[in-house]
């Protein structure tokens, strides 16, 4: 026997059949019986009731015409005990139009008197399958239920209109409504931040397939909370069997202790590289001392030695400095001042200033972009910092010979900007972790090139607390295309 045939719960179907005839009592309970079904009869609409009362059936058969308690009559009480039992009514050819009554009270189908064994097990099996139906919806409504109550992240799924389907009490909590039930209210009338409602606005007008998902991280002050906390914020539209968008799920996750951790790590990182940053710049500078000659001659081994020593710690001091500014930018230090900034003039200040540099490698820069581009609201040292780390890169990893094309152009509401080369490329695997800091790909190629392994992590925090982020596109051998987003300013 296998495990699953072992827990399977063999369900008997229970059926209760109503009628005053004992005739007709007498046959259902035979042919019924003989289905496998598990059969109680009444003879009468008092009778039925009370055992209905006492116990759950799937099934009732049910007389309309009977003296004193007629079906009709029946028909209403069943509905409001088990709305789930489903209610086949039994009719003489005279009372067809009280069958119709029936079935407008909640009567699944009706089976005209006379009629033959095999017309009562079809309806009956038809009536089975439709319990199970009602049974197995029932069954996941409840798991469903009991999962959203459950998990701790909020979850709340909104229709078309805004309105709440379903609230579970970690959403309640986390926007600090206290309200138990939100059923049927629009968004707007309990939620006080103002941005989730605006997501939940935004995903539900946005068709686009591929791109729906809107995620933002955001803060929360003082809606019922002690302390401030940081959400992450996820809206996904769902839609109906013709694509169209019929409402929201809102899924919030609380990373607050998350956002304190990484604080105080780069709070840490941040410390620890001042400390070190001054120390190693006085002992560069003093071997630059030796290194000049102002302490005496030097043999051309000492020479050599120490000026392999002045490279690695000046690697070092590079890699402090790296570290600092990663760790401010993590804090949010370096992004406070923002201004409109217009990209072009960055772009094109910034091919100016690496274009020796790609000059002495042997590789053309070409630039590739509109006369004017749409302003950004960004902290310019940020942006010069974003497009110096992709253009030496794309300077560093591509042999002479080369190609660099940086271009742009506008992409829905973002700017975006193209820094292309026709350099080592990336594999696959190494593109999900070259923005890790200290990642570097190490293969025979990159061996020999200089770097830290921070500058592509510096980027994308630069660009997420400008809520913006950066694609790569690359095939090893035949160069890479980094592809940077950022919000157009608007209004
Ligand atoms: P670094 O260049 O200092 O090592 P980065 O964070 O800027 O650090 O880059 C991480 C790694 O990604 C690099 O070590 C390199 O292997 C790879 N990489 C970055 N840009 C390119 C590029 N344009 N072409 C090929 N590889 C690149």
């Amino acid at each position: 026997m296998t495990s699953e045939a072992a827990i399977k719960i063999i369900y008997t179907p229970r059926i209760l059949v109503v009628d005053d005839e004992a005739r007709i009592r007498d046959a259902c309970r035979l042919v019924l019986e003989d289905c496998g079904y598990g059969v109680c009869v009444a003879s009468t609409g008092t009778k039925g009731l009370e055992l209905i009362r006492e116990q759950h059936f799937d099934i009732i058969l049910l007389d309309l015409m009977m003296p004193e308690l007629s079906g009709l009559d029946v028909l209403p009480e069943v509905k409001a005990q088990h709305p789930d039992t489903v209610v086949i009514v039994i009719t003489g050819y005279a009372t067809l139009e009280h069958s119709v009554d029936a079935m407008k009270k909640g009567a699944f189908d009706f089976i005209p008197k006379p009629f033959t064994p095999e017309h009562l097990r079809v309806t009956i099996a038809r009536a089975i399958e439709y319990t199970r139906a009602l049974r197995d919806i029932a069954d996941s409504r409840s798991r469903l239920r009991t999962l959203v109550n459950r998990i701790s992240d909020g979850v709340m799924c909104t229709n078309h209109g805004h309105r709440v389907a379903l609230a579970n009490p970690a959403f309640l909590r986390m926007i600090g409504c206290a309200a138990e039930s939100v059923i049927g209210r629009g968004v707007d009338d309990f939620i006080y931040i103002p941005r989730i409602c605006e997501m939940i606005r935004e995903a539900s007008a946005n068709n686009d397939v591929e791109a729906s998902e809107l995620i933002e991280e955001i803060p929360v002050n003082g809606h019922g909370q002690s302390e401030e906390m940081i959400l992450n914020v996820r809206c996904v539209p769902f839609r109906d069997r013709t694509g169209r968008n019929i409402g929201v799920i809102t899924v919030l996750h609380d990373i607050t202790t998350l956002k304190k951790m990484d604080r105080m790590k780069s709070e840490f990182v941040s410390m620890v590289s001042h400390e070190i940053r001054s120390p190693m710049n006085s002992v560069l500078m003093q071997i630059q001392v030796i290194l000049d000659g102002l302490a005496g001659e030097l043999s051309e081994k000492q020479r050599d030695i120490l000026t392999r020593a002045f490279q690695k710690i000046e690697n070092l001091a590079h890699m402090t400095t790296e570290l600092l500014d990663l760790a401010r930018i993590e804090s949010g230090l370096i992004t406070l001042e923002r201004e409109p900034v217009a990209m072009a003039d960055v772009i094109r200040d910034q091919v100016a200033f690496h274009f020796p540099m790609a000059v002495s490698a042997s590789i053309e820069m070409v630039i590739d972009i509109p006369e004017t581009l749409p302003l950004v609201l960004a902290n310019r040292r940020n942006m010069e910092e974003v497009l110096s780390n992709l253009l030496t890169n794309a300077v560093k990893y591509s042999p002479g010979g080369g190609r660099v094309t940086v271009s742009a152009s506008i992409i829905n509401d973002y700017l975006c900007i193209r820094v292309k080369d026709t350099g080592l490329g990336i594999s696959d695997e190494d593109q999900n972790r070259i923005f890790q800091r200290f990642y570097r790909v190490k293969d025979e190629k990159t061996r020999y090139i200089n770097g830290t392994g921070l500058g592509l992590s510096i980027v994308k925090s630069i660009l997420e607390s400008h809520q913006g982020r950066i694609k790569i596109e690359s095939q090893p051998g035949e160069g890479s295309t980094f592809s940077v987003f950022l919000p157009i300013l608007t209004g």
